[in-house]
């Protein structure tokens, strides 16, 4: 058993549509003409406070992360022959390689790829910009987990599949009965995850959701197990409880790729003397089952709320500085006088794990 705890797998590995991504004003820059050094570029978006120092630095350590986590997955599709998967990783890798900063804000492009950390991030605030204020309306809000059985990865697409089915079978059973007079709708939040098991070497797809009371999460739970019987889900496995700390909450929902080598996790593994691993092919085959299904949604009702979404406007830049990604410094370093942009350093720990503990083996 404490092998099982020894080998952290990513965890819940989180990811997200990134169709909206310039709503939070973090848009890209383009090369008008390269054959001047300060040939004027036009950058989209409001850019990124230059002085928000722990912002930046934050993005310095996913961006650290990201390419890592890229390389390895590039590495892992050439030994699948799944060469078809390559690009995006590449894309993943030059997310914000980049930067250009002018006037106090910085700019650079986004990859919007489900594995990059450094675009989840901004996904993941633009979800608690939206989704908090509707959360905090509602009366007793209920974290439910649904969930099968776990599966080996050749069944991994399909299960996912048929639990997204399920899933909207139950609520468009409701709606319809809601529509004819009869009965609850059950709204709520929900996010797809997976996890991996690198002992068994299965995978168990489950669904989180945030619902606005407790009768709403009693009828998901036995509307689950009701539709998919004894065989392919546990009912204890099922979980459903109320919600204390809405925000805290909805982060947790909302994390995506995030949760990989966090640091309140890596503290508290380290502490634990417990050092977690990423498995990169199982992440790989996470990624690809999960291709083309929304990873979170509403359902049941519409998000009306006072947040908007700004589109980002282009903008022609004479003056700017331009920074590019150094990974042996963990940070961007400036084209002309070799300044660093962050002074972001990682901790031993990370620099380690990330050297050591990314596990290559054909799941
Ligand atoms: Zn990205």
């Amino acid at each position: 058993m404490f092998q099982l705890i020894q080998i952290i797998f990513i965890g819940l590995f989180r990811f997200c549509y990134f169709a909206l991504l310039d709503t939070l004003g973090l848009n890209g820059t383009r090369r008008m003409n390269d054959s001047e050094n300060k040939s004027e570029i036009i950058v989209k978006g409001n850019g990124t406070e230059l002085n928000n120092t722990k912002a930046l630095q934050g993005r310095a350590k996913r961006k650290m992360i990201t390419q890592k986590m890229a390389l390895s997955l590039i590495d892992v599709a050439r030994i699948k022959g799944e060469d078809e998967r390559i690009p995006g990783y590449w894309n993943t890798f030059h997310c914000q390689s980049r930067v250009v900063s002018s006037e106090g804000k910085l700019y650079g492009d986004y990859c919007k790829q489900r594995i990059c950390t450094v675009c989840s991030s901004i996904r993941k605030a633009q979800i608690m910009n939206q989704y908090l204020p509707i959360l905090r309306e509602w009366d007793e809000p209920y974290f439910v987990t649904l969930t099968v059985k776990a599966v080996p990865a050749k069944w991994l697409e399909g299960r996912v599949k048929d639990l997204l089915r399920a899933f909207k079978i139950i609520t468009e059973r409701y709606r319809k009965r809601h529509q004819r007079g009869k009965g609850k709708q059950l709204i709520g939040l929900k996010s797809l995850e997976c996890n991996f098991n690198p002992q068994a070497k299965t995978y168990n797809p489950h669904l989180h959701l945030i619902v606005p009371n407790g009768e709403i999460a009693e009828t998901l739970v036995n509307e689950w197990c009701k539709l998919w019987t004894s065989k392919f889900v546990s009912s204890a496995a099922q979980n459903s409880q109320p919600i204390r700390d809405r925000e805290k909450c909805l982060m947790e929902v909302v994390k995506y790729g995030s949760k990989i080598f966090t640091e309140p996790d890596l503290k508290k593994k380290t502490k634990q003397n417990c050092s977690p691993f990423i498995y990169v092919s199982a992440l790989d085959n996470i990624l690809w089952a999960m291709k083309g299904h929304r990873i979170f949604d509403r359902c049941g009702f519409n998000a009306e709320t006072s947040y908007k979404r700004k589109a980002g406007k282009s903008m022609p830049l004479k003056k700017y500085d331009q920074w590019d990604f150094d990974p042996a410094q963990s940070d961007w370093v400036n084209s002309e006088s070799d300044e660093v942009l962050t002074g972001y350093m990682p901790p031993a720990e990370l620099t380690v794990l990330l050297a050591n503990n990314i596990n290559l083996l054909i799941e």
